[in-house]
């Protein structure tokens, strides 16, 4: 999926076989950090300041001009005083309104006048979160019983055994995953995805050389892995026995995992395509059960797709009597860090206490957030159909869609005047756009929780068991073997983001992102391209880029570009890694990576042109507000913890680059604001890089 911001709350596993089927149009990630200038030698970042960190504006004084930093000068004043709120490793317009969304979430989930089924467990879930009182009482009780299965198990047979119960399903821990997807290449079937075992360090290339973000990441998983095992009775000494077990697994099992470098490459769709029926499966595995495993929990279906087969060969190779302590070793480890949000509150705190120090924050989020955040997460069909009858205006949907079908125009007559394109790819373009499905909003149509009860018998942790229950059977195992349900297009409305999935041939701009700096019905229309059109004509092009050349009309994987056409992108894109990689973004002298986030930033570049494309045709159009609305939706302060992870996982650019860099690419940048040459802004005429 392709976003306009990375949300970063999955799993790593999952996020994979996510990434390569949509993508968002998301932004962001966070944490916060104390900036000591005189720590290590300050190596300059060029050819701006890296503004989104947290605090930098003040420390060093940094007050730039127009023609110099246009990103820091429009947002001087907010940089300079905004902050971090308590629990946050960032702080933005995208923050802002989750902020005000959030308010509202919490009013649904506590206000006892709002009638119906949906309110009613919206609101039963949230004051159980809270509950400490009864969620102490339970303690661990659960997860020792648990906690007690895996270590009982004595014999590859036993563990075979294991991964075939349902107390593994829907209790346990597993070592290889299976999910609910499409098929790429007939993409109105759903098809069950054959995932790769997660990694605790999220991403495989951590385990060839570290990087400080991944030093981070190690440390507060050890620590908590060894603090839920002393919380359950073990000893010290038996908690680095099993973390050490448990790391010598993950090791030999990542040496044949995809990077995230690797999945995020365009190559990786086709890569990543590998579908098999079930005796395929047994062939591939003969030793790791995995055939008999899906059978098991009735998950047979007539689309499997293996996306790493590289992983299972060498899963295979380690499965036997000989690993047995380390595999049992890795699932104790997955299975405590899994329990520790959901169990009492000393385990809580402890993690609350390793997250403000992985995160570098002074404090947590208050937990009537928390709660607001737990229930949006699990509950967010009930949640979302509420917030949409209380707060999205008719006439809001109705104003952003007149802009989808204006900037839908738009990519139009562009594509019918790119000169580098043959007619061949034009035709097939245009055909594409001209299918594209064009989500605004809300759905018409929602996954049915009617049936979903909390009764006054159960406890936090019943009713957490009861809600995943309730949603494998809804989401996996009654789509299991049938058609994609387009209706169905989304299940929670109410995040800051918007996206473009592949697979559906669609672009998403939901309801959370309509408001704030997005849109207002107040804004000049000039702020509204800037905001919520850019976000339209960014996803847009994703339809067209490096992995939407992929994916035909309806959604299917399949190639659409001639090679002549595609090679001629790819030359125009490679200019743009160029440019990205010169970019210093650290005190460290860490660089851009170029080849991570060049997609993005073309969607951000076609973004902004489609909007001067329809800014053309509007007579007086005032270019300084739209490039200053734009400015304004990227506003963001983060910590310096976060800032690392972004620059190292995030297909994203920094916001400061996602302005900078994309506004200096636009004649009509230079013209409102007078930038020539010697001005820090300044970019030139050959220099500059026109994908679209
Ligand atoms: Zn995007």
């Amino acid at each position: 999926m392709h976003c306009i911001l990375t949300v970063y709350s999955i799993s790593a596993a999952v996020l994979y076989t996510l990434m390569n089927k949509i993508r968002a149009l998301s932004i962001l990630i966070f944490m916060l950090f104390t900036l000591k200038a005189d720590a290590k030698e300050i190596k300059a970042m060029t050819p701006w300041l890296n503004t989104n960190i947290y605090g930098i504006v003040s420390e060093r004084n940094y007050s730039p001009d127009i023609k110099s930093d246009y990103y820091a000068n429009v947002n001087h004043e907010w940089l300079l005083t905004a902050k971090l709120k308590p629990g946050r490793t960032r702080n933005g317009a995208f923050d802002e309104l989750q902020d005000v969304i959030n308010d509202r979430l919490k009013i649904i989930m506590t206000d006892t006048g709002i009638e119906g089924h949906d309110a009613e467990i919206v609101r039963k879930l949230y004051s159980l979160w809270l509950d400490w009182d009864s969620r102490n009482s339970e303690g661990l009780a659960d997860l020792r019983e648990q906690a007690d299965k895996v270590m009982n198990i004595k014999t590859i047979d036993e563990l075979n055994q294991y991964f075939m119960s349902e107390d593994c399903l829907y209790h346990g821990t597993m070592i290889a995953g299976f999910v609910i997807g499409r098929d790429n290449k007939d993409s109105e079937s759903h098809n069950l995805e054959l995932i790769s075992t997660g990694l605790s360090l999220g991403d495989s290339a951590e385990y060839k050389k570290r990087t400080s973000n991944g030093e981070r990441t190690k440390k507060m998983h050890d620590a908590e892995v060894r603090y839920m095992l002393r919380r359950l009775g073990y000893t010290e000494e038996f908690a680095q026995e099993i973390l050490t077990r448990s790391f010598r697994f993950e090791e030999k099992i990542a040496a044949h995992e995809m990077t995230l470098q690797e999945v995020y490459s365009p190559e990786a769709i086709e890569k990543m395509y590998n579908p098999l029926t079930m005796d395929e499966l047994r062939e591939k595995s003969p030793f790791f059960p995995f055939a008999d495993i899906i059978a098991a929990h009735n998950a047979v279906s007539d689309f499997m797709n293996l996306n790493e087969p590289d992983w299972l060969k060498a899963l295979n190779g380690i499965y036997n009597s000989e690993n047995l302590e380390d595999i049992k070793a890795y699932m104790l480890s997955s299975l405590v860090t899994g329990y520790v949000t959901i169990t009492d509150e000393p385990a809580f705190r402890e993690h609350q206490r390793l997250a403000r120090e992985r995160f570098g924050i002074s404090e947590s989020k208050p937990d009537d957030e928390l709660a607001v955040d737990f229930v949006h997460g699990n509950l967010s069909v009930p949640v979302s159909k509420i917030y949409v009858s209380k707060y999205v205006p008719e006439s809001a949907k109705k104003e952003v869609e007149e802009i989808i079908r204006q900037t839908v125009k738009y990519y139009r007559s562009m594509l019918e005047k790119e000169d580098w394109l043959s007619e061949a790819t034009r035709k097939k373009a245009i055909e594409k756009l001209d299918s594209m499905r064009l989500n605004c909003a809300y759905p018409d149509k929602w996954v049915d929780f009617s049936e979903f009860e909390i009764t006054e018998d159960m406890n936090f942790y019943d009713a957490v068991k009861a809600l995943e229950k309730y949603k494998f059977r809804k989401y996996f195992q009654e789509r299991l073997n049938t058609k994609v349900d387009h209706d169905l297009w989304i299940n929670d409305v109410v995040v800051v983001n918007a996206y473009y999935q592949p697979l559906e041939n669609s672009i998403n701009i939901i309801a959370g992102i309509i408001g704030g700096d997005f849109y207002n019905s107040e804004m000049s229309h000039e702020e509204k391209l800037g905001g919520i059109g850019m976000v339209i004509g960014h996803e847009i092009s994703h339809a067209f880029d490096t992995n939407g050349a992929q994916f035909g009309k309806t959604g299917n994987l399949e190639s659409w570009w001639t090679d002549e056409d595609y090679a001629h992108f790819k030359k125009r894109s490679d200019k743009l890694i160029k440019y990205l990689d010169t970019f210093k973004v650290d005190d460290s002298g860490d660089n851009c990576n170029g080849s991570l986030i060049h997609t993005e930033t073309i969607a951000d570049m076609a973004g902004i042109k489609s909007m001067l494309g329809i800014a053309e045709g509007i007579e007086g159009f005032n270019y300084d507000k739209f490039f200053r609305s734009y400015a304004r939706i990227w506003k963001i302060i983060q910590t310096r913890e976060l800032v690392d992870m972004r620059i190292k996982t995030d297909v994203h650019a920094l916001p400061y680059i996602r302005v900078n860099a994309i506004v200096q690419q636009f004649k009509e940048f230079y013209d409102t604001y007078g930038i020539k040459k010697g001005d820090n802004m300044f970019l030139a005429p050959d220099e500059r890089v026109s994908v679209w």
